[in-house]
């Protein structure tokens, strides 16, 4: 996990990915699908790798995906940004955030996250110099308190990161949280870091992203990956948008962290970005039906489920089967029933582990049977 100072152990996916693999576990731990996305976009890498896109692009991104992630911000959300000047393409969502954090973020500042949190946030503040102070969000509905919210963000915020749809707990925020949010950046001076990587995957509930509401977009940066949408965790094509000086200020960053990335997938995400609205919800809804055999079967295995409302994971707590301790329930969970899962500890700032000690998040971004056969597995557990 993390140390306190921001120095980074194994990260909880990796641990318990390899936990998986040594046990032979199904892995309900890391959230990458295993199934792979639209032939459409796998074939367009392949083209593009046949057609010679294989050296550096630009820094900035292939004008290619820079004008699909234009068009998509307006097909989705009425957002009109400058393909040109107005978005960013990174490694990864991860990259869009860590060099994010290093251009606004100075030894000291302050940055507001909820809690719990994408784990990389806490590092990433850590390395940057910032101060990390976190607003809880309350199982099992998890809507933060307005007040807490308000008592978080002073003139001492450099940043506030909103993660919506939320991992780990698959909240989607509404409206109220979003304009307090954009009330405090405005009134504090802060900007505004909004991780979407889960947009397209919500289940009956709309996602607004937060730079369209008003007074926003000039102190947002916006974040999103084709990664989750088009199911290619592994081809880290990520990107932001943002008013042009805050691109050039983060750009000014990428350009010695990665410098460039992923020439030939940047077109293939294109073309997933340009796929017609029917992709988008059967995707989700695809998604859906996986994410109701998870639930069920954790309710059914003794588990009281907080059923998401988005994204790739499902929160249970196992303290109705007498679990006290998460961290060492996923470490047993293998032996005991054969399936990975990763403690809400892992996501939490060490001294408020308690509070969320006996949660446990399992992805369900896996196949039917898959999920099934974990569920049979979890109920042999009781
Ligand atoms: N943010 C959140 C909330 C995530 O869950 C993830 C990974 N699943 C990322 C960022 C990282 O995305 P990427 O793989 O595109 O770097
Ligand atoms: N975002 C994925 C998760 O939350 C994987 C992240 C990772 O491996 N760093 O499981």
């Amino acid at each position: 996990l993390l140390a306190d100072d921001g120095r980074i152990a194994a990260t909880i996916f990796a641990e318990m990915s390899a936990l998986a693999l040594r046990t032979g576990a199904i892995n309900l731990g890391q959230g990458f699908p295993d199934e792979d996305g639209p032939a459409e976009v796998l074939e367009a890498a392949r083209q593009a790798i046949a057609d010679g896109i294989n050296q550096y692009p630009p820094g900035i991104g292939l004008p290619v995906l820079r004008e699909a992630i234009a068009r998509h911000q307006h097909r989705f959300y009425g957002v009109d940004v400058d393909a040109a000047s107005e978005v960013l393409v990174t490694a990864g969502a991860t990259e869009a955030l860590a060099a994010t954090l290093l251009a606004f973020v100075d030894t000291g500042d302050e940055v507001v996250t909820f809690e719990p949190y994408y784990d990389a946030y806490a590092a990433l503040i850590a390395r940057a110099g910032g101060v990390h102070r976190t607003v809880p969000l309350h199982f099992p509905d998890w809507r933060p308190d307005p007040d807490e919210l308000r008592a978080a963000v002073t003139d001492r915020t450099r940043l506030i990161i909103v993660n919506s749809p939320h991992n780990p707990t698959g909240v989607v925020f509404d409206d109220e949280i979003l304009e307090l949010v954009v009330e405090l950046a405005t009134r504090h001076d802060a900007i505004i870091v909004t991780d979407e990587v889960y947009e397209h995957l919500t289940f009956g509930v709309a996602h607004r992203p937060i730079a369209t509401l008003p007074g926003a977009w000039e102190r947002t940066v916006s974040i999103s990956s084709g990664g989750k949408t088009f199911s290619t965790t592994g081809w880290k094509i990520g990107w932001l948008t943002a008013p042009a000086p805050l691109v050039t200020a983060v750009l000014a960053v990428k350009q010695y962290l990665t410098y460039v990335n992923g020439a030939p997938f940047q077109p293939a995400i294109a073309v997933g970005l340009e796929l017609p609205d029917a992709f988008f919800s059967e995707a989700a809804a695809a998604l859906a039906r996986k994410r109701d055999v998870l639930v069920g079967g954790l309710t059914a295995a003794g588990f009281a489920v907080s059923t998401p409302q988005a994204g790739y994971f499902v929160i249970a707590d196992a303290s109705p089967l007498g679990v006290d301790d998460g961290a060492a329930f996923c470490r047993e969970l293998p032996e005991r029933a054969g399936v990975v899962g990763v403690p809400v500890s892992a996501f939490v700032h060490g001294d408020r582990h308690d509070v969320y000690r006996s949660l446990v998040r399992f992805a369900f971004c896996k196949r039917l049977p898959v999920l099934e056969e974990a569920s049979a597995r979890l109920r042999r557990l009781g």
